[in-house]
């Protein structure tokens, strides 16, 4: 069985061509991280680099974009994408919410191409709202980028990507120990967005997806068992519905089929100048697959109708039914129809559920 979830990003970001550019546009002020526009000019500013802790100067002159640089050092390299990691952090505990990514779950079975299923559950984005928000706290054995507690009491791990992603073995940590946890990705993020752009998108519209989220594994699960049993279901229907003959010579029997209508009657046709007779039973059964030389015919579900000839001697038993019912059909070889044989419903027993 095949099993894929998708997490949908329903929101277009922000994707700045500008990612190389290592202009720092943040600094550290008071241990706090703050944007250029936010302080004073020149070394009066009082930050220093969120990366390398050097003493910063704001440069906000006429001319090029307002930016911090290095005082009496070289301008590091990881600076802006430290400071948009740890500007990320601090926006996620000051506003104590983060937006859950929406997800697209989606399970097939592909053990068979001829009637393949499928059940499928979108799950819509929420807003987690905190009660708390503390950043790189020491737990037992890994120190996520923040941990948050929400309003129902429920813990949720937050990693902040910039450079470095969540890893198969931190995510399988993860899954272990089964603790929630969101990825928030900010590596096609601009390092120079400015503050009010960065925090929506932050809190709302970067790509994001759950390493490991409860609610969704257990519907994973709930989906895993509803496809099992829709496939047990289907099959037995499509099992029942085959004929079951033997070398053509014994009787087709035991078809469990929702019986939908009948119609008996006789008559005479001035057409064809001669007696008729009808006698049909209509009922549902799975939409089939069929291959012949010519033509294929894929189906993966649903019911058609089709209808089988029946004795008109079990008319007053078709009367006392009440429609639809489930029965099982009896069959006799049709009379006259020489080596292909054709069958006639003999009889029908009315399946008490
Ligand atoms: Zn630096």
């Amino acid at each position: 069985m095949n099993v894929s979830t998708a997490q949908v990003n329903s929101n277009e970001i922000n994707l700045i061509n500008d990612i190389e550019k290592t202009e720092l546009h943040y600094g550290i002020k008071d241990g706090r991280v703050v944007h250029v526009e936010s302080v004073t000019n020149g070394l009066d500013c009082e930050c220093s680099c969120p990366h390398c802790g050097s003493q910063l100067i704001a440069k906000k002159g006429n001319v090029r974009v307002h930016h911090f640089a290095h005082y009496n050092a070289i301008d590091c390299e990881h600076g802006a994408e430290t400071a948009i990691h740890l500007m990320a952090k601090q926006i996620i505990a000051d506003r104590k919410a983060v937006q859950l990514p929406a997800t697209y779950f989606h399970k097939m079975d592909l053990d068979t191409n001829v009637h393949p299923h499928h059940v499928n559950e979108f799950i819509p984005t929420k807003l987690a709202m905190f009660e708390s928000v503390e950043e790189e706290p020491v737990m037992e054995g890994y120190r996520p980028d923040l941990t948050a507690l929400d309003l129902e009491g429920e813990w949720l791990d937050i990693e902040i990507k910039v450079t470095h992603e969540v890893d198969d073995v931190k995510a399988k940590d993860q899954i272990d120990r089964q603790r929630n946890m969101l990825e928030i990705n900010l590596s096609q993020v601009s390092r120079t967005l400015p503050y009010k752009e960065l925090e929506e998108v932050v809190l709302y519209s970067a790509p994001r997806h759950f390493i490991y989220y409860q609610e969704h594994y257990e519907l994973t699960l709930a989906l895993e068992e509803e496809l099992e049993e829709k496939i047990t279901y289907v099959n037995n229907l499509i099992h029942n519905a085959k004929p079951k003959t033997n070398s053509g010579l014994t009787a087709k029997c035991d078809e469990a089929v929702m019986l939908i209508g009948y119609k008996i009657g006789s008559g005479f046709s001035t057409k064809q100048q001669s007696d008729f007779k009808i006698a049909h039973l209509f009922y549902v059964k799975p939409v089939q697959s069929k291959d012949t030389a010519n033509f294929s015919i894929h189906s993966s579900r649903g019911f058609e109708v089709d209808q089988v000839d029946v004795k008109e001697t079990l008319s007053s038993k078709l009367e006392g039914l009440d429609f639809p019912v489930e029965v099982k059909l009896q069959y006799e070889p049709k009379p006259g129809f020489g080596r292909r044989t054709k069958w006639l419903v003999s009889d029908i027993t009315v399946i008490n559920i």
